[in-house]
């Protein structure tokens, strides 16, 4: 395992590869923001993208914004307006949906004043769905990433809307190759690559946990449509920055607060749902990281802090469980919760794992005197 010299991140991050001088893709990704992406350039692509998706519309929806109610939903709807589409918000609603992401999803649909479809998957197949994803590939959020990529895809194609908005470009934020970085399309490859469906599809899923073909219909992308909406990252036009998001966000009426963290550094993100804690936490077994790795290498890059002080930050907050969402989890899929600690466990990478006197440990752990569990 090797970590970034200027970052924190280390080389099992999926995306994230070191070159010879100790320098991760992500921290390329952001010297390509910092040096190489000519914004003025992008945006003046981006009006021009505006000016051709007006003539595709016809005079309804001009694009739909995927949005959870989070900060860089937010973002995304202002941007838009601000270029002058007509939006149509889809949410794909989380099971698991906080009281907080509630309220900044109404505030959103009011104070942004935009048409909104919140999306609901009968329940009982998303437990089913989330047990199955969670016993065969280790990831609780399989079928949300499916759901949030599936259904505003579906709408647009059978709603004949032009373009879907997505947020940042992942590759370019997070760690990706060159070409992924400077990438603008989130299209098929795109989502067999870095969709997070693990190679697999929903037909995948027929007959796991009971679950039939027509369960899954929310989860199953159009085949062969006669017509096809151009789907982009706003990061790969507008330089994407959480921090700035948040502000823009705020000064519209999106809240947050100290007591909103639930996972990472960050306590104005991934606070829409209770079940995202579980997606990041289980990086820790796959991957050996946690969600502060990806918080604080970011701020690393902004220039917020030094990479000691994110040392410091992680050794002293230590191994973050999120045991209340854990809970929850378990009782939605109606199983003890010893069950999800098994589970777990049967997804723990030997690779960077070893068993040393009773405890998992990382050799070569970023962090020194570590209170391994
Ligand atoms: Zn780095």
């Amino acid at each position: 395992m090797r970590y970034c010299q200027v970052c924190i991140l280390p080389d099992t991050r999926p995306g994230i590869e070191i070159d010879a001088e100790g320098v991760c893709t992500a921290c390329h990704g952001h010297r390509d923001k910092e040096e190489r992406i000519d914004w003025t350039a992008r945006a003046a692509a981006f009006e021009q993208l505006v000016a051709e998706t007006k003539a595709r519309s016809a005079g309804g929806y001009d694009c739909i914004v995927p949005v959870s109610g989070g900060k860089d939903s937010w973002y995304q709807i202002i941007k838009a307006q601000e270029y002058g589409l007509k939006p149509l918000g889809v949410t794909w609603r989380t099971p698991a949906r906080t009281e907080i992401g509630q309220r900044n999803l109404d505030h959103m649909v009011r104070k942004l004043g935009i048409d909104h479809i919140d999306f609901t998957i009968d329940p009982e197949v998303e437990r089913k769905f989330m047990i199955a994803a969670y016993e065969d590939k280790g990831a609780t959020g399989l079928p949300m990433h499916m759901a949030l990529f599936a259904i505003p895809i579906t709408l647009a194609v059978r709603l004949r809307i032009p373009l879907i908005v997505w947020g940042e470009n992942p590759q370019l934020e997070y760690g990706g190759n060159e070409v992924e970085r400077l990438a603008d399309t989130l299209d098929a490859d795109w989502l067999a690559r870095h969709g997070c469906l693990q190679s697999t599809d929903a037909d995948y899923w027929v007959g796991r946990e009971g679950l039939t073909e027509s369960d899954l219909v929310p989860y199953r992308f159009p085949r062969d449509p006669d017509f096809q909406p151009r789907s982009i990252f706003l990061g790969a036009f507008f330089k994407w920055d959480s921090f700035e998001n948040t502000r823009i966000a705020a000064s519209r009426g999106f809240a947050h607060d100290e007591g909103d963290l639930k996972t990472g550094s960050w306590a104005f993100a991934d606070i829409d749902c209770h079940f995202i804690s579980l997606h990041h936490f289980l990086k820790w077994y796959k991957f050996g990281i946690t969600r502060s790795f990806d918080n604080l290498s970011v701020q690393i890059r902004r220039g917020d802090m030094s990479r000691a002080e994110a040392i410091r930050h992680l050794a002293e907050t230590g191994m973050q469980v999120p045991e209340e969402d854990i809970r929850r989890f378990c009782a939605f899929a109606r199983r003890p919760v010893e069950w999800f600690w098994e589970v777990a466990e049967g997804f723990r990478n030997r690779d960077i794992w070893v068993r040393e006197n009773g405890a998992w440990k990382i050799p070569g752990f970023l962090i020194e005197g570590w209170r391994w569990q």
